[in-house]
């Protein structure tokens, strides 16, 4: 980690997005999106160096998401970089429940951001393609090198809308049998007879 950074000095920040709103944050960075939803990362440079951003999905790397951003830049970033694919959340139905298969979904969902700063020494010199990042108007710093281990990252785990987690109120009320909403003073459902649970 890197000392130049004082812990007062701002981060750069990362977000998930969709269509420019930013998804609210659960506890343990749990994000909720429909299957098959499009996405951006809202990426923000507040620091007063260029900074190199490098984007993980699934638990790799995606070399055609990686992008520089120089200092007080903010980028909403849709799709690689390398093609008109944009980023989707897709869950899948797996079979079983063992412990391999949980390994192997494990990192599904995963998100991770890291930023590195600008390396006095060349150490881990990345080129960049110039067509890649002239679209996004992003200035290509193909002689720039930048520090092996990141200074600062963000992770989220991108889990799908169904596993988001209902608040009591709403567990109470509706029935939990047939899904209609109880009104003030029933105790049971009108429709199917479901007595209506106490929390
Ligand atoms: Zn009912």
């Amino acid at each position: 980690m890197s000392t130049n950074y004082s812990p007062t000095q701002a981060m750069p920040k990362a977000f998930v997005s969709v269509r420019r709103q930013r998804q609210k944050i659960y506890p343990n960075q749990q994000i909720f999106l429909d299957n098959g939803k499009e996405y951006e990362f809202e990426l923000f440079n507040p620091t007063t160096d260029t900074i190199l951003v490098k984007i993980s999905i699934g638990g790799h790397e995606i070399p055609a998401a990686r992008l520089v951003l120089e200092p007080s830049r903010r980028v909403f970033l849709d799709r690689y970089l390398d093609s008109s694919r944009k980023f989707k959340f897709f869950t899948y139905m797996v079979d079983g429940d063992n412990d391999q298969v949980k390994h192997a979904i494990m990192n599904n969902g995963k998100v991770s951001v890291s930023f590195y700063k600008v390396a006095n020494t060349t150490t881990c010199p990345y080129s960049y393609p110039y067509e890649r990042w002239g679209l996004f108007g992003i200035r290509v710093y193909s002689s720039d090198s930048f520090e092996c281990t990141a200074f600062h990252s963000v992770n989220y785990h991108i889990l799908p809308l169904s596993k988001k987690p209902v608040k009591v109120d709403e567990i109470r009320c509706y029935c939990p049998q047939c899904g209609r909403k109880f009104r003030d003073k029933e105790n049971f459902c009108p429709k199917c007879g479901t007595k209506r649970r106490v929390v």
